[in-house]
């Protein structure tokens, strides 16, 4: 197997592996505990912290890059390790922006602490910006009050980063943003996990009852409803990663949707459906729509690598990405079930649990509302927490 020191991508073996497994895991509704096992001795849980605090180093693109080859073969296992990777990715950003805040989830994950994301509440579809959680302000940390859904990696995490309010800071509401060591007590965890689609990732609800997170946990404080350089690199890596995984979806749905029209046939057609006029135009639409999200993706990746000067229209661009590839990923996962047709709908097809893992990709932030109302309000010059929002 691939070491730490040796993995430059993730090995077609273990994909295969990982490949083979993931119908099963969807069936049965259980965590991917052997893809994680595989994925975490091989050194991927830390592919992207620097070389010098012992991982690979990669870029947000060599990671997004890796994680569509990985969801290709199993959606699931990749979206849930985007959890992970996501909250490394940010503190690798950062600090190559010149913040070492947060360097010691870099170490800590080097040593091999797991970190997943606490973000969602009900009724609260501004995550991270407001919270309906609580923090209050005690000796030597904060006491977190409140309930988390969507948790990704809920049997695996070592460290639960979550946000919450504290309305009694002098300087007016703060977004607190901290991690939870797994043996802090004063939480349970409530199995709701039973979904249409991304079974595996196990995202089941934590519930805070008080707990203290003491201050070494403590990421940051945001002023509520304002963004700073942990903010954007939250926002442009999670959903760099979550672009990707359902980027590769999309290209698993247009391989098998090519596979298919090759082999199935018709009596009014001498040969394959390959040759059927409106199934060539279909395949078409499916390569033309792909050829796009590949390159808004990269594209994305590459100028925040270069750091290219967007100024207030990172979050424009960041949003827009995702949007424009999820709805693309779900548009070709749909031309890829109109030429496979009803085979398509069977249990035992690849391609039905591709269909609805990415139905999934529209409620991830930013959902679709949410992303129109970013992408209008900047692309109009209108403050982003202007009214009715959280001005
Ligand atoms: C596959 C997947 C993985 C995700 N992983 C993470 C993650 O790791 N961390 C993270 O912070 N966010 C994660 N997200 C959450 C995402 O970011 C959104 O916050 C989430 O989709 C909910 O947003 P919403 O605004 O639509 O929720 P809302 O519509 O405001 O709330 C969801 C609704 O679902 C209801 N609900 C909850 N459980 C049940 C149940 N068992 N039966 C019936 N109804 C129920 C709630 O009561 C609530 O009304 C994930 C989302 C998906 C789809």
């Amino acid at each position: 197997m691939a070491a730490i020191a040796t993995l430059d991508t993730l090995p077609a073996e273990l994909l295969d592996r990982c490949a083979q497994r993931a119908a099963g895991y969807d069936r049965e509704n259980r965590f991917f505990q052997e893809d994680w096992d595989e994925l975490k001795a091989a050194g991927f849980l830390t592919i992207n912290v620097p070389k010098d605090l012992g991982g690979r180093g990669f870029s947000i693109g060599q990671t997004a890059r890796e994680l569509q080859k990985l969801a290709r073969r199993a959606p699931a296992t990749a979206l849930a390790t985007n959890m992970h990777l996501y909250w490394t990715g940010i503190a690798a950003e950062m600090r190559r922006l010149g913040d070492n805040s947060l360097e010691w989830m870099l170490r800590e994950a080097a040593q091999g602490e797991v970190f997943a994301a606490g973000h969602s509440e009900t009724g609260n579809d501004l995550p991270v910006f407001l919270s309906t959680s609580q923090a209050e302000r005690v000796d030597g940390g904060y006491r977190i009050t409140g309930h988390k859904m969507f948790g990704s990696l809920t049997p695996v995490w070592t460290r639960l980063g979550v946000h919450a309010m504290d309305v009694n800071d002098p300087a007016g509401p703060q977004i607190i943003h901290a991690f939870v060591p797994r043996n802090t007590p004063g939480y349970t965890i409530k199995e709701t996990w039973d979904t249409l689609g991304m079974r595996a990732t196990r995202s089941d609800d934590t519930i805070f009852d008080g707990l203290v997170v003491p201050d070494r946990y403590v990421a940051r404080k945001v002023p509520a409803g304002q963004a700073d350089l942990f903010v954007l690199c939250l926002f442009a890596v999670a959903l760099s990663g979550l672009s990707a995984v359902y980027l590769g979806v999309a290209h698993r749905a247009a391989e098998l949707a090519v596979e298919t029209a090759k082999r199935r046939t018709s009596l009014a057609l001498s040969r394959s459906m390959a040759y059927h006029p409106e199934v060539q135009h279909e395949i078409a639409e499916m390569f033309m729509r792909l050829e796009a999200m590949d390159a808004q993706l990269d594209r994305l990746c590459s100028d925040w690598e270069s750091n290219v000067d967007h100024g207030g229209n990172w979050p424009l661009k960041i949003v827009a990405t995702k949007a424009n590839v999820v709805e693309g990923a779900k548009e070709v996962v749909d031309r890829a079930m109109t030429i496979s047709g009803g085979s398509g709908m069977f249990k035992t097809s690849e391609l039905e649990r591709l269909y609805r893992d990415v139905r999934a990709g529209g409620f991830h932030p930013a959902n679709a509302l949410l992303a129109h109302e970013i992408v209008g309000k900047i692309a109009l010059g209108i403050d982003l927490g202007e009214q009715p929002r959280w001005g």
